[in-house]
């Protein structure tokens, strides 16, 4: 956290630490988090509209020399209100599955347009509706869906414009599970075997080869991985044209990362700056219309999970807080071990403790975090889990039978309730008792 003027500020200006009656409390833009908390429950997810449209735009600014359209990849967080404020912003998607696909239908019918499909495993009912909404960019991850995509353009009587998303054998640094442009991932298609697959669309009448697409991994720091993947491509698209193919889109993917660690004093334009830099560097000279397909890097730091601490007990020396927040909603602690910066949402000086804090879940492996020195925290209090607006609610489950979180969005001093929370009869409707 560092220093402002009047507010100390946690991410950008849109979350910061506030006066407010004699309390410091934490803040969405202008709205108190604790007033938010009594107005609609706990566990909440809270974004800020601010910061998606700031993350948006520079994006955009960074990416101006060229030509290119930003397709938000909808899996980091497919909110309908979201997925329609970015559309408003003139973005694309980036859609891996028919219903992905259905909630850009709903969020925005002009942004279908703009939408690439990538994926490995598209049914031919998913290619078939993109085929009759006109998506612009089938990203072909094998030869044999290419031939359904084939199949289904000729049955549909519609071009499918496509690229094939290669795997170009890059490491990614990050997590493993995260991490796709590997040889051995079943992502793509080996780089080297494109030019003959490119040769294989082009003959079918119903197939249009018209880009290059790759995506190596997710949460990667170091922009040295995509620079060289952007090489790769490049060498490619050079050979491809040599070839006859008309190439105009190279689709660079997503994947650039954020700090979980410091995400204070982490300057985003900067950083943007630097990654536009690496990709945009080996196609300079080729003329192609770039598209990006950043989810956590937009929607990541515009979201917190608020909860309460429900009780605080010891137990073999430790000290857990019990919070109504849990794995079920916030899985990426325990999936993948990841760091979550954890503030309360009253700033008063006190000291600090040492705790786990967990969910009510009846795992072991339900924790938010654990080893970790927060200030002392009192029954009742709420905390905020910083950086979770991208692979947070999406990845919500109902286990235990937990109803999952509402969601709101903040603008400025208005607040719109954007997912309700869940209850128990949603959870049991399409249950079937004999
Ligand atoms: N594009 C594809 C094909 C993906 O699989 C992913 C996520 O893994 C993304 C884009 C978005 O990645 P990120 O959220 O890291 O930007």
């Amino acid at each position: 956290m560092k220093e402002g003027d009047r507010a100390i500020v946690v991410r950008s200006h849109r979350f910061a630490y506030r006066s407010n009656n004699g309390h410091n409390t934490l803040h969405c833009e202008q709205l108190s988090l604790s007033a938010l908390a009594r107005k609609f429950g706990t566990p909440l997810y809270v974004y800020s509209s601010g910061m998606i449209r700031e993350r948006v735009h520079t994006f955009d600014y960074a990416l101006s020399e060229v030509p290119h359209t930003i397709c938000y990849s909808v899996k980091a967080n497919s909110n309908l209100s979201i997925l329609a404020l970015i559309a408003k912003l003139g973005s694309g998607f980036d859609v891996v599955s028919g219903g992905e696909l259905e909630r850009v239908l709903r969020a925005s019918r002009t942004a279908v347009r703009k939408t690439v499909f990538s994926g490995v495993g598209k049914t031919r009912e998913e290619i078939q509706l993109a085929l009759r909404c006109g998506i612009l960019l089938f990203n072909v991850e094998s030869e044999s869906e290419l031939d359904c995509l084939a199949k289904s353009a000729e049955h549909e009587k519609k071009i499918a414009a496509l690229a094939f998303r290669v795997n170009p054998d890059v490491p990614a640094k990050t997590h493993p599970y995260i991490s796709t442009g590997l040889r051995k991932h079943k992502f793509g298609v080996p780089i080297n075997q494109a030019r003959r697959l490119y040769r294989k669309a082009a003959a079918s009448r119903w197939l249009k080869p018209v880009g290059v697409s790759v995506h190596i991994g997710s949460q990667i720091c170091d922009v040295a991985p995509f620079a060289l993947t952007m090489k790769r491509v490049a060498d490619l698209v050079q050979k491809l044209r040599a070839d006859g193919h008309n190439i105009q889109f190279v689709d660079a993917g997503g994947g650039l990362g954020i700090d979980y660690r410091n995400g204070a004093n982490n300057d985003f334009a900067k950083g943007a700056a630097s990654y536009a830099n690496a990709l945009l560097r080996p196609l300079r000279d080729l003329r192609v219309h770039l598209l990006l397909e950043p989810g956590r890097a937009i929607a990541g730091p515009a979201g917190m999970l608020l909860t309460k601490l429900i009780y605080k007990k010891r137990n073999g020396g430790k000290t857990f807080l019990v919070m109504d927040g849990a794995m079920n909603d916030l899985v990426r602690p325990s999936l993948y071990d990841a760091y979550h910066e954890i503030v309360p949402v009253e700033q008063r000086a006190r000291r600090m403790e040492k705790v786990d804090v967990v969910g009510p879940i009846c795992e072991t492996g339900d924790f938010l975090a654990r080893d970790r020195r927060l200030p002392i925290t009192e029954e009742g209090e709420l905390l905020a889990v910083l950086d979770v607006g991208a692979y947070g609610m999406v990845l919500a489950s109902n286990y235990n039978t937990r109803p999952r979180p509402a969601e709101v969005l903040v603008d400025g001093r208005s607040v719109k309730l954007i997912r309700r929370r869940e209850k128990i009869r949603d959870l049991v409707r399409s249950e079937v008792q004999k």
